[in-house]
């Protein structure tokens, strides 16, 4: 079957299920993790997933809260990978967070994204916005605990909060962005080996927001590359035909289909990407998720 059944697909769930992709102070988010377990279970969601970009410094407390209030946390990552020049995140779920080779594997990303960090700000300097990342890592409010991530959005709140744009949208439009003044993308590792790292350490992988990768050429490439149990169809940035083009894509490929609202919290009174729970699947689609997880872990 290719499209058939695909005008049927809607918003799969309002109410229970999962969000499966949330950020937290471990990486670019602006809630603690235990934060984001109390606004899900407010929300009344029976799962959320913490996926925070390079790290799973944030599962431990996520986990421990999550078994306090009686909801599902699925532990997750978001990692950074690059193709055609073009940023891909690729999402694993259920990876075993204390796995030794994952956590240096991880590592060594965030060794990159440090030093990719330090290129930006050394390019706002020459652009006669003189910032260090010392800076904005200060201006956090809050030590940085052992391996939370710092990224784009956090260089962005400094240019706020000098004055030197308005808001987020004009950090990433004019400096930030892929077509920004300041922008620098190192060498990372591609989408396939991110997969291949998430399935070593017991995980399912999914493909995190397609449309933000700017062509489905690429996608599909990517895909078919890659091979991921499942593709993020609804996702805060996905409108309705951005839905139904990756469900077909996620049934071409035989994916699991994914919904994730990439939660960030709020920056100068905006929530990113999405409200908590704005995005949802059922506990079906997260059980499948386990259970390609759990295999794994066996073999
Ligand atoms: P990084 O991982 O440091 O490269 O930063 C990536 C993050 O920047 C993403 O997870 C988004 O949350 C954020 N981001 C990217 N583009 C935009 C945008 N145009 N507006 C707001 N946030 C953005
Ligand atoms: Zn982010
Ligand atoms: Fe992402
Ligand atoms: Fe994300």
């Amino acid at each position: 079957m290719t499209t058939g059944g695909c005008a049927e697909v809607g918003f799969p769930i309002q109410r229970g299920g999962a969000d499966l992709h949330s950020h937290t102070t471990a990486s670019d988010g602006m809630e603690l993790p235990r934060d984001n377990v109390r606004l899900a279970h407010r929300a009344g969601l029976e799962a959320l997933a913490v996926t925070d970009h390079d790290t799973v410094a944030g599962i431990a407390e996520a986990m421990a809260e999550a078994n306090k209030l009686g909801i599902h946390l699925v532990p997750g990552v978001e990692i950074s990978t690059v193709e055609a020049g073009v940023d891909i995140h690729v999402l694993g779920y259920y990876v075993n967070d204390r796995d030794p080779v994952l956590l240096e594997r991880l590592s060594g990303l965030r060794r990159t994204r440090d030093r990719r960090n330090v290129m930006m700000t050394d390019k706002l300097t020459e652009l006669g916005i003189p910032i260090t990342m010392e800076e904005v890592v200060a201006e956090l409010g809050r030590p940085l605990a052992d391996g939370e991530t710092v990224g784009r959005p956090h260089i962005a709140d400094a240019l706020v909060r000098r004055g030197v744009v308005q808001d987020m949208r004009e950090a990433f439009d004019k400096y930030l962005g892929a077509s920004g003044a300041a922008y620098v993308n190192p060498p990372r590792i591609r989408p396939h080996e991110a997969a291949d790292w998430i399935r070593d350490a017991g995980g399912a992988v999914v493909l995190a927001h397609p449309v933000l990768y700017g062509s489905d050429e690429l996608v599909e490439r990517i895909v078919y590359e890659m091979k991921p149990d499942g593709i993020e169809v609804w996702h805060s940035d996905h409108d309705e035909q951005d839905v139904q083009r990756y469900a077909a894509l996620a049934q071409r490929f035989n994916c699991i289909m994914t919904a994730g609202s990439d939660f960030h919290g709020a920056r100068q009174g905006k929530v990113f990407h999405g409200q908590l729970g704005s995005r949802r699947v059922s506990m079906d689609t997260v059980n499948e998720l386990y259970q390609i997880a759990e295999r794994r872990r066996l073999t």
